[in-house]
């Protein structure tokens, strides 16, 4: 290609980008909702395919390689459905992206996180929870393994027995908040056990969420309150105090 040609194609791929992003920040400001993958710069995700969200999963076909035979070519890739699946390369895969993303931030909508204080998930969802989340919360909490258990899980052991129930609510509706988030309403929020919460509360991402509370902002300071304390320690605590007196 001719040295002005190349220059040429340059401008063009810089406008293109432009008007990529343009298009991408006006999707995030006019709707408030995290980026639709397709409007995604997708240029840090190299090896991803395809990303298709559903209400249930995200699935995305990664790392797509080309076999090639004597008379025919076969198109294979990897696959990562989110939330029932864990597999350590995709995890590893997808903190490439992510690193690669914070690179390239100032390119990014600023939705690619959740507002602070949103916790719609934390009602909307039953985050499931393996014995290694039970035994994690367990030493946080300074509790026995099995008292965490009857306290705070409920039995559902998944068919690979992976998982062994899911978190309690704070009664016995479905959509109520889970037993652990704290704070009084929406802005406010934060999970009670943070350092120790379930693998698939860490999983859980903004991107496709359609619960996202709009009218949070996002450029404030997130104040967060006291953490979770079982039940019993707080009576123990207020014999404590009763007994002082
Ligand atoms: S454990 Fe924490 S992050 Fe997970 S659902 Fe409960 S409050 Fe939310
Ligand atoms: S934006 Fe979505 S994923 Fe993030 S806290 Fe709110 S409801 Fe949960």
């Amino acid at each position: 290609m001719p040295a002005d040609g190349f220059l040429i194609r340059q401008v063009e791929l810089y406008v293109m980008q432009t008007i990529d992003l343009i298009n991408l920040r006006k999707f995030s400001r006019d709707t408030g909702q995290p980026t639709h993958p397709e409007l995604l710069d997708t240029t840090p995700m190299e090896h991803v395919n395809e990303i298709e969200i559903t209400e249930e999963h995200i699935t995305i076909t990664y790392n797509e390689r080309i076999n090639r035979s004597y008379n025919a070519n076969e198109i294979v890739h990897r696959e990562w459905a989110y939330k029932y699946n864990d597999d350590p390369e995709f995890v590893r895969a997808i903190g490439k992206v992510i690193d690669l993303a914070r690179k390239h931030l100032k390119d990014l909508p600023e939705n690619v996180a959740c507002p602070p204080g949103c916790a719609e998930c934390c009602s909307g969802y039953e985050p499931f929870v393996s014995r290694a989340d039970v035994a994690r919360i367990a030493e946080h909490l300074g509790m026995p393994y099995d008292e965490v258990l009857k306290e705070y899980v409920v039995p559902r052991t998944s068919a690979d027995s992976f998982y062994v129930g899911y978190l309690r609510k704070v009664d016995d509706d479905i959509a109520s908040r889970c037993v652990f988030l704290k704070g009084s309403r929406s802005g406010k929020y934060y999970c009670g056990i943070y350092p120790a919460r379930p693998g698939d509360c860490k999983d859980f991402t903004p991107i496709g969420c359609e619960d996202v509370d709009t009218s949070l902002p996002r450029n404030v300071r997130h104040e967060i309150g006291s953490p979770f304390v079982p039940k019993h320690r707080k009576r123990a605590h207020n014999g404590k105090r009763h007994s002082r007196r």
